[in-house]
């Protein structure tokens, strides 16, 4: 089922979202409707908070086009989609410059300074415990997926130049969506 994306003005993408006990039924169902929700959207990363949802779980669907063959040679080990509990950054290192987006955001985009290489840990669908190191366009999808579950937005972390130059797009978006930036 496809659910409906919340936008940014929206309390909701504010709120930390709360640790799930366990894997159940209905959660397996939600991250289904996610990934179905964020493919019919283009996109690729969706966060609860996104569904207006506050369970701690992420959806990501890196193509294979938006990596670099090294990047995607490291990160292979990881299946996609990836559907992510609780996750929690443990490490990153390094620095990565990019341009991002996100479906809450309707065409705004913005540079945006993140670790080129993070180390998640998370529990996957079937419930068991994992630990992940990933590199480059996905470290950056995890990097803003995981802020989502924390309150945190991309405008947040952007180049200070980049949100100014949106800024009257994202005043008027939050303004038509309940005013909370
Ligand atoms: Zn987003």
């Amino acid at each position: 089922m496809i659910l409906d994306i919340v936008h940014y003005g929206s309390p909701v993408l504010r709120k930390r979202s709360t640790v799930v006990p366990a894997v159940t039924k209905d959660l397996l169902r939600l991250a289904s409707d996610m990934l179905e929700t964020m493919y019919a959207a283009k996109g690729v990363g969706l966060a609860a908070q996104q569904v207006g949802r506050l369970e701690s779980l992420c959806v990501i669907d890196v193509p294979p086009d938006c990596e670099n063959e090294e990047d995607r040679g490291f990160n292979a080990r990881v299946a996609m989609p990836l559907v992510m509990f609780n996750p929690s950054i443990v490490a990153s290192s390094g620095e990565q410059d990019g341009s991002e987006g996100c479906l809450s955001f309707p065409k705004i985009g913005c540079d945006v300074k993140r670790a080129s290489e993070v180390t998640v840990c998370y529990i996957a669908p079937d419930g068991s415990q994992k630990v992940e190191t990933v590199r480059g366009f996905l470290a950056r999808a995890v990097q803003h997926e995981t802020d989502h579950l924390n309150g945190i937005l991309f405008v947040d972390r952007a180049d200070a130049k980049s949100v100014e130059k949106a800024s009257g797009k994202l005043k008027k978006l939050a303004k038509a969506n309940g005013g909370r930036m």
